[in-house]
Order: C-alpha cells, then sequence, then structure tokens
C-alpha cells in the first residue's frame, strides 16, 4: 500500500518537521497551508530535490469547504490518504478571560476543533474498512496546555486542545476494529512561530527553567514521537495521547 499522509499546517514548525521525516520515511506528503505559501513550496522542492514525492495546498481548516477540495486534490494527486496528521493550530495574545471576545473563541475552535474533526471525518471515509477503504492512523496534535489550562494566557487554547483530548479518546475506540488507529502528541513549549502569535516570540526562553528538563523541545523531537504513533511500529497502539514535554 502506498503510504500517503496529509499533514495539516505542515508548512511551518511541527507540522514541516512532520513532513520532513515522513519524507523521509517514504510517504508521498501533502503539506496543507493557510498564507504561507513560500515555505510550503520551499519544503516541497526541498522533498523533491530528493527524489521524494510531496505537493502543497492551500487550504483554511476552518472552512469545511476547503477540507474537502483538500482531500479531493490529494485523492487525484497522491492517491488515497493513509495517514492525518491534525497539526494545524492557532492562539492568540496572552490575556485573562475578561478580555477574551466571542470572534477570538470562535476563530480558535473553529481551527483546532472544528478542523481537527472535518479532516478526521474525510480521512475515516476514505480509511475505514467498514466502508471500503484498506485502513490508516491519525495523529492529533494537542498540547500539554490541555492539563495545565494556560492560565493568563489562552484558556481558549487550552479548552480547545483538551476537545481534541477527549475527539481522540472517542474517535479512536468508534473506528478501532476499522483498521484505524487514532492518537495524540502532546507537545510541552517547543520552538516554533506559535509564541509569536501570543504576544511572546521568546516564551520558551521565559519558561524553558519551569520544565523539569530544563529546555524547550524541538520541532523534531515532536515529529519523531509522530512518525512512531503513524507507523507499524505502533500496531497495538490507539487512543494514547503521547506527552512530548521534557517533563511537563
Ligand atoms: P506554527 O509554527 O505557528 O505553525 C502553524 C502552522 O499551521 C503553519 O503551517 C500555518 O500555515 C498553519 N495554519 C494556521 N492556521 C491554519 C488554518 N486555518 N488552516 C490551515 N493551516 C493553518 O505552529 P506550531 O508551533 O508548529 O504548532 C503546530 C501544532 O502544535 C499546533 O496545533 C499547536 O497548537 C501545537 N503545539 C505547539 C506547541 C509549541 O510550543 N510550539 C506546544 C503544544 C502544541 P501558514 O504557514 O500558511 O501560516
Amino acid at each position: 500500500m502506498n503510504k500517503v499522509m496529509i499533514v495539516t499546517g505542515g508548512s511551518r514548525g511541527i507540522g514541516a518537521a512532520v513532513v520532513r521525516l515522513a519524507a523521509t520515511e517514504g510517504y508521498a506528503v501533502c503539506v496543507n497551508y493557510l498564507n504561507n505559501q513560500q515555505a510550503a513550496e520551499e519544503l516541497v522542492a526541498a522533498i523533491i530535490a530528493k527524489q521524494g514525492k510531496a505537493i502543497a495546498v492551500q487550504a483554511d481548516v476552518a472552512k469545511e469547504e476547503d477540507i474537502l477540495r483538500l482531500f479531493k486534490q490529494v485523492d487525484a494527486r497522491l492517491g488515497t490518504v493513509t495517514a492525518l496528521v491534525n497539526n494545524a493550530g492557532i492562539l492568540d495574545r496572552q490575556t485573562r478571560i475578561e478580555n477574551i471576545d466571542y470572534e477570538r473563541v470562535r476563530r480558535i475552535f473553529a481551527t483546532n476543533v472544528l478542523g481537527s474533526f472535518i479532516c478526521a471525518r474525510e480521512a475515516v471515509r476514505r480509511m475505514s474498512t467498514k466502508l471500503g477503504g484498506k485502513g490508516g492512523a491519525i495523529v492529533n496534535i494537542s498540547s500539554t496546555a490541555a492539563r495545565l489550562g494556560a492560565p493568563n494566557e489562552y484558556v481558549d487554547y487550552a479548552a480547545s486542545k483538551a476537545a481534541i483530548n477527549a475527539f481522540t479518546l472517542g474517535l479512536s475506540k468508534e473506528v478501532a476494529a476499522e483498521g484505524i488507529r487514532v492518537n495524540a502528541v502532546s507537545p510541552g513549549i517547543v520552538y516554533s512561530d506559535i509564541h509569536a502569535s501570543g504576544g511572546e516570540p521568546d516564551r520558551v526562553e521565559r519558561v524553558k527553567d519551569s520544565i523539569p528538563m530544563k529546555r524547550g523541545g524541538t520541532p523534531e523531537e515532536v515529529a519523531e514521537a509522530v512518525l512512531w504513533l503513524l507507523s507499524e511500529k505502533a500496531s497495538y497502539t490507539t487512543g494514547s495521547i503521547l506527552d512530548v514535554a521534557g517533563g511537563r
């Protein structure tokens, strides 16, 4: 079976590290992105230069019609998806609840939660042996914020990741007998651009001493866990939420 992976938000950060590792492990990879076409296309070009297979597809995972177009593009250009990484995720400026407006919460949940749900639905429609598919695996990118709560920073983001954890557990049981494994990776504090959108680009430096391992993680360290969960080496692992967080 050809290995075909979709990585939402694959153009930068953790998603890009997953894409790079997947390409070296023989996956044909779809690099989904929202705005940063240049980063996505450079990543694809680097993979093709090393005889790998990759495409870049713009789609906003907060929009159902974009997700449907994304999956159709993958069907046509790479073949049936066998691995989905629900990685696209956003947060907003660090603040307290009294400053959080409806539109911010709606936007965060639309991307982090609804996007992951609808992408998973499209993957299950193609993977489920009950529906004529050949199986597959899904990894949702959660966050340790789901159990820590992110007080005074972004409780909305933390709550969206808690929803992802519950979704991972429920969906894993729903499709376990249909050839699909569903797991989550829960990063702690990882070097990426996401902290700048929270208003603190150097957040990792500020908080790293509170991490038991006294350092932030790298996107590559998260990618290793994702690729393991998607691989046959994790063939009896489903419904797990794997912390990659330096002990946090
Ligand atoms: P990042 O560096 O900010 O990258 C975000 C990626 O998501 C980019 O590729 C971006 O595309 C894409 N994206 C954003 N909104 C999108 C949308 N609506 N539709 C499609 N793609 C979208 O983030 P990151 O730190 O790598 O985070 C990746 C995941 O890990 C997220 O789910 C995040 O919550 C989770 N996480 C991160 C950390 C951490 O410390 N970094 C910790 C725990 C969990 P463009 O390039 O086009 O903008």
